[in-house]
């Protein structure tokens, strides 16, 4: 495990992808890790275990791009794998993670490491999704991103469930939600009808 509480080296980041379902949070993530990687940077990328609706040794966008990821339990599981000699560390869908994930992307990025979270920011009602929120108030840089909206073909911030469940935690892609834009959203428990229904 890496000593990283109180070891400031000058580098160190955090970069936030924060978006709705489907907006290109992966493949942006997946884009950075490539260019760290032709850098000849030595790259770590880990995503919940929780997700595990594509692969569980691999980071995949909805468009199957992929890269090679560590799926870990929680925070602490993560902090224990960052090596010695990592210089970036890319985490997606952090809006699983339990609330340690704040200080260990803190932590890492005070050891001198470009971290790269990418999660959603808001949840199926439309409230923010934690912990992103915090870490993007910590972040030197956010990026919100956009998915198209699957009613109206405008721009799209937000993750429409079209399945009955109301728990906040639902994996799922396109068979349970839908990108929406602000207009479009119905942010019910009980969602309505599909469009194509
Ligand atoms: P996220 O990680 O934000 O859920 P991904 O990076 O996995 O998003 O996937 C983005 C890709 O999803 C797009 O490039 C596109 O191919 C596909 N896609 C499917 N539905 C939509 C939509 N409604 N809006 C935008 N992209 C969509
Ligand atoms: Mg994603």
């Amino acid at each position: 495990m890496r000593k990283f509480e109180r070891d400031f080296r000058g580098t160190g980041r955090i970069e936030v992808i924060a978006g709705s379902m489907f907006s290109g949070k992966t493949e942006e993530l997946i884009r950075r890790v490539k260019r760290a990687l032709l850098a000849r940077q030595k790259v770590q990328a880990f995503k919940p275990r929780i997700d595990n609706r594509y692969d569980a040794t691999h980071i995949v966008s909805h468009g199957a791009i992929t890269i090679e990821a560590v799926a870990v339990a929680g925070s602490e599981s993560l902090k224990e794998r960052v090596e010695e000699d990592t210089e970036v560390v890319a985490i997606d869908e952090a809006q699983f993670f339990d609330e340690g994930i704040i200080e260990a992307c803190d932590g890492l990025a005070n050891a001198g490491i470009r971290v790269i979270v990418a999660g959603l920011d808001q949840d199926y009602r439309g409230r923010p999704f934690a912990p992103i929120p915090q870490i993007m108030a910590i972040a030197e840089e956010v990026t919100k991103v956009r998915a198209v909206c699957t009613v109206c073909g405008d721009v799209a911030s937000r993750s429409q469930r079209v399945v009955r469940e109301t728990a906040t935690v639902l994996v799922g892609g396109a068979e349970a939600y839908e990108a929406r834009c602000r207009a479009c959203f119905q942010p019910h428990d009980v969602p309505p009808a599909r469009r194509s229904a």
